[in-house]
């Protein structure tokens, strides 16, 4: 049972639904470079920080599109954490209901980045508003940050992270059902080649097949490769994964091909780095497939997070949760968030936040209102707490 007041609820509900009915698609790096799909939103989540008292800088990633952090006022602890949210969203091409709505039915409110993940903002903003209507101050400096250009690879994010920020701890604001997740894999994208000799295929002893290449290559990732990632697992997210999304090569029927690509995605865990994960994968399909010849080249690489459960950012947002979403262990999640950026560049990091993933990036995403309530009740919950204790140290 939410503690929030009605009017409380009122107000996350009203301004979520505000946030939902600006549109903040971000496709791929051309449109949102071209669009600013994060303008409108963070002129809306700066004039409402300067509301409340916060003050707001402005780190831009590209023209029209930057990244917010607030601070609270007056603030002289020696710890700082933020909430965070990325105001960007998928597309919407793919949605079967109005996407930009906001209508509410079935206790629940509907529309492109209900759940993914401007709920999670509206939560923080709305808790951070309670705390300043209600005076509080805090034992840390308390923040705020939102991100642009989460959705095409945590861009912003990265972005973000080469300023010093100073800020030591951070909520990401993504759908976890409420609970305090405090790790998630990382990616590791990469295009692997085998190399053939190209002669004509009424002859093919006189040339080297290497499409016929890549069918080795994949089996030993299908039988071999694949089932040793089991003994890897992780106690909280599995074994890594790796699967083959794309293959291309050879030019025409009657040629024997002399290159083909295919497109490996690892999903990697904390403690793996993408350089030892490729030099330990070649390795072994060398010598299990010894007269190819096998390379690679790197598409694109995000760090894995793990903050330890023993962290007193993670025991004590447990702990204070606990009584609301009855919440005893941390949690992971498969997807992949901010966080990496951010935790790569030294900030303990946790994800939590209203609604399920199963419901983001859907054709008719919506956001459960029970998970709204509560979220904000938990984040208000920690601020409550902060007053009387570090929450970072
Ligand atoms: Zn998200």
């Amino acid at each position: 049972m939410s503690q929030l007041t009605a009017a409380q609820k009122d107000h996350v509900r009203e301004l979520l639904q505000k946030l939902v009915r600006i549109n903040s698609v971000n496709e791929n790096d051309e449109q949102g470079d071209r669009d600013c799909p994060e303008r409108e939103i963070a002129n809306v989540v700066e004039a409402f920080l300067i509301d409340i008292g916060m003050s707001v800088r402005r780190y831009p990633m590209a023209p029209g599109r930057d990244n917010l952090v607030a601070h609270w006022p007056d603030q002289t602890g020696s710890k700082s954490f933020a909430y965070q949210a990325h105001m960007d969203t998928v597309t919407v091409s793919n949605m079967t209901i109005d996407p930009f709505s906001a209508n509410i039915e079935d206790g629940k409110m509907w529309g492109r980045g209900t759940c993914d993940t401007k709920g999670s903002m509206a939560s923080w903003l709305t808790a951070l508003k309670i705390a300043k209507d209600a005076g509080w101050s805090f034992v840390d400096n308390v923040c705020f940050v939102a991100t642009c250009a989460e959705e095409t690879g945590t861009r912003g994010a990265y972005s973000l992270a080469k300023h010093n920020l100073d800020i030591d701890a951070i909520c990401i604001g993504e759908p976890t059902n409420c609970q305090v997740v405090t790790c998630h894999k990382g990616t590791y994208w990469t295009q692997l080649h085998t190399e053939g000799k190209s002669c004509h295929a009424s002859m093919p002893e006189k040339g080297h097949n290497a499409i016929h290449a890549m069918s080795k290559a994949i089996q030993f990732i299908e039988n071999t490769y694949i089932p040793s990632l089991d003994k890897l697992a992780h106690p909280l997210l599995g074994p890594p994964t790796l699967s083959v999304g794309k293959i291309e090569g050879g030019i025409a029927t009657n040629i024997v091909p002399a290159s083909c690509t295919a497109n490996l995605d690892f999903r990697i865990l904390p403690g793996q780095s993408p350089q030892d994960v490729n030099q330990q994968f070649l390795a072994s399909l060398r010598s299990a497939v010894p007269n190819e010849t096998f390379s690679t080249t790197d598409i694109h690489a995000q760090t894995p997070v793990e903050t330890p459960a023993d962290h007193p950012w993670v025991r004590n947002l447990i702990a204070s949760a606990s009584p609301i979403n009855d919440q005893t262990q941390p949690a992971g999640v498969t997807y992949y968030t901010d966080a990496g950026a951010l935790g790569e560049a030294g900030i303990n990091c946790i994800v939590f936040g209203p609604g399920s993933i199963a419901q983001a990036h859907t054709a008719t995403e919506f956001l459960d209102l029970d998970q709204l309530y509560q979220a904000t009740e938990i984040a208000l919950n920690w601020l409550n707490n902060a007053q009387s204790q570090s929450l970072v140290s």
